[in-house]
């Protein structure tokens, strides 16, 4: 065992054992529009914005029919070949800006459209939606919750209302989530939607969580039982709204990043450790993300990770962004990474015969029931 081995192991001693091997993939950002086109993305190169440092600026676009289907086509191989269905959790934003209404009130309120009507104003079309349903219909994906937009509104409006320039040309293109110089103060993630600094930003973010939430509900025709936070930035105020909706689990990476007014605070996480409210963590332990670092030997480190983790008798809980099955910028994206993917799926279960597949909310009832 190498030394960063033994340190991962070690931070895998804590928190809930549980007999089984588990594996649940969860993936954010679903339903979330980021880099709309490849003429965008050059138009915002072209204006200075930083493209290729990051590679969700680079490569994450809303998700086209063909990803569901591509998606379902390579899940079901497994499912043919080894009579196990690999189930991402596709954590869900429910809707997206709209942009000429925000402009026309002249950035002093928000409007916003159901994702589901970006895909239909996308493409003119239903496809996107029917392949979706047809994804989660076939227990391929299930959706749980993420937030109603990936933004923080309050911060956003307050920027463009001062002009800043790389937002307002990333907003005259129908783009929100790019690097940006703030001129002084906080520096500002404006993709941590919960994140405020004040209690008037706070009641924004508190109505849309509870606002978004019930769009979840509307849309995919339940209730979601786990919900991650943007970012990873909440604190226990957003805990308790989100036990007022019901919301039992809450997914997190190892780190929870806790708004402050001298930046964020850290505060690990362990599997199954409960808060004041009785809610239970999901910790990640695995990050799968090919397409954030294509040179990375992903398969090698993940199977060494998941001997790991199992000898820990925890879950494996890979963290899987929406971005690794995008193809809407390039579609050798999309296809490399499902393919590695699929790799790291065949290993596992070649490894692991007894290995059982689930969702973050069957991962957490599991939790409740075993211990
Ligand atoms: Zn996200």
């Amino acid at each position: 065992m190498t030394l960063r081995e033994g340190l991962y192991f070690l931070s895998q001693i804590p928190g809930s054992r549980i007999g089984k091997k588990i594996v649940v993939i969860e993936s954010d950002d679903w339903g979330s529009i980021r880099m709309p086109s490849l003429n965008v993305r050059e138009i915002l190169r072209q204006g200075g914005i930083q493209i290729d440092s990051n590679p969700f600026n680079k490569l994450d676009a809303l998700e086209l029919d063909k990803d569901y289907v591509y998606l379902i086509q390579n899940l079901d191989c497994i499912k043919q070949n080894y009579g196990k269905t690999p189930v991402i959790t596709a954590n869900y934003i429910m809707t997206n800006p709209q942009f000429q209404a925000i402009a026309r009130a002249g950035f002093e309120s928000y409007k916003y459209e159901l994702f589901t009507d970006t895909y239909q104003n996308r493409d003119q079309d239903n496809r996107t939606n029917v392949a979706m349903n047809l994804a989660i219909d076939g227990g391929y994906i299930r959706p749980q919750y993420h937030g109603r937009e990936h933004l923080n509104v309050p911060a956003w409006l307050s920027l463009l209302k001062k002009d800043n320039t790389q937002l307002t040309l990333a907003f005259n293109n129908e783009a929100f989530g790019i690097d940006f110089k703030v001129p002084s103060g906080r520096s500002s993630n404006l993709m941590a939607a919960f994140d405020y600094e004040n209690e008037k930003d706070f009641q924004f973010v508190k109505t849309s969580i509870i606002d978004g939430y019930s769009k979840f509900e509307d849309v995919f025709g339940f209730k979601s039982k786990t919900i991650v936070a943007p970012c990873h930035v909440w604190d226990e105020r957003h805990e308790k709204i989100f036990k007022e909706l019901g919301i039992q689990f809450i997914q997190s990476s190892l780190v929870q990043l806790l708004p402050g007014q001298d930046g964020y605070k850290k505060k690990y996480r362990f599997l199954g450790r409960k808060n004041r409210w009785g809610q239970r963590y999901l910790v990640r332990n695995i990050f799968f993300e090919p397409a954030t670092l294509p040179s990375y030997p992903w398969i090698e480190k993940t199977l060494r990770k998941a001997k790991l983790a199992f000898a820990a008798h925890k879950p494996l809980i890979i963290s899987m962004h929406r971005i690794n099955f995008s193809s809407g910028i390039e579609r050798s994206n999309r296809d490399q990474n499902i393919e590695l993917f699929m790799e790291l799926i065949e290993n596992l279960i070649q490894m692991y015969p007894d290995i059982e597949f689930m969702s973050s909310d069957q991962l957490g009832l599991h939790l409740l029931q075993s211990n």
